[in-house]
């Protein structure tokens, strides 16, 4: 029932009000924000302090539009980057781009296998999972789809969710591995915007490491 008061009356008042609900909404779709500067964003990522490894709260939630990828995808304040974007393998970048992340564990600059293998990989915005076994060059893989971004987690040594599944940015959706063409266990993170391949550190990737 909308309202009492609208029952019942004459069949112009009833058009009327729906004309209104559709003005209305395409009014709200008009104002519906475009993605802030999330270069923003990166000062008010609280981030714990401790190196420890430890698993660490996921901060991301509730940072403006869930569909902006805004985290850390291993959500450790000791991750480091071994590769960056648009170098070495990850050229050309409209392709490749991609980060490859990893764990220092003991704080010399380094990533460290057995600190990194196994480490949680965490949905860095909301969206849909499809998972894909077994590939080359990217291993066990995830492609993360949302509205406008869609993002990807490879060399995973396995999955977390179900293949179709809706996850929420800090959900965690694999465990970080070596499959597929890799040296050692590390995260390739890419990040697509509108079908465009965007640097991930624009997008809190390494946020508090930094
Ligand atoms: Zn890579």
């Amino acid at each position: 029932m909308i309202n009492d008061g609208w029952a019942g009356t004459g069949s112009l008042r009833k058009l009327i009000f729906v004309l209104a609900i559709i003005g209305l909404g395409y009014l709200l779709l008009q104002m519906r924000p475009v993605p802030l500067q999330v270069s923003a964003w990166s000062g008010s990522v609280a981030r714990p302090g401790s190196i420890t490894g430890e698993a660490a709260p996921l901060t991301g939630r509730g940072i403006a539009d869930p569909d902006v990828p805004a985290i850390d995808p291993l959500g450790l304040p000791n991750t480091i980057m071994t590769q960056g974007y648009g170098v070495g393998s990850h050229a050309p970048a409209e392709i490749w781009g991609a980060v490859d992340l990893a764990i220092d564990g003991n704080g010399d600059g380094q990533a460290d296998p057995d600190g990194t293998l196994g480490t949680p990989v965490y949905a860095t915005h909301d969206g849909v999972v499809h998972l894909a076994s077994n590939t080359w060059p990217a291993g066990n893989h995830i492609w993360l789809e949302g509205i406008h971004f869609k993002t990807g987690y490879s060399h995973l040594q396995g999955f977390a969710v179900a293949d179709g599944q809706a996850v929420k940015r800090g959900d965690v959706i694999g465990y970080v591995g070596s499959t597929g063409q890799s040296s050692g266990p590390h995260l390739d993170y890419q990040v697509w915007k509108d079908g465009v391949n965007v640097n991930p550190l624009d997008y809190n990737a390494l946020a508090g490491t930094r």
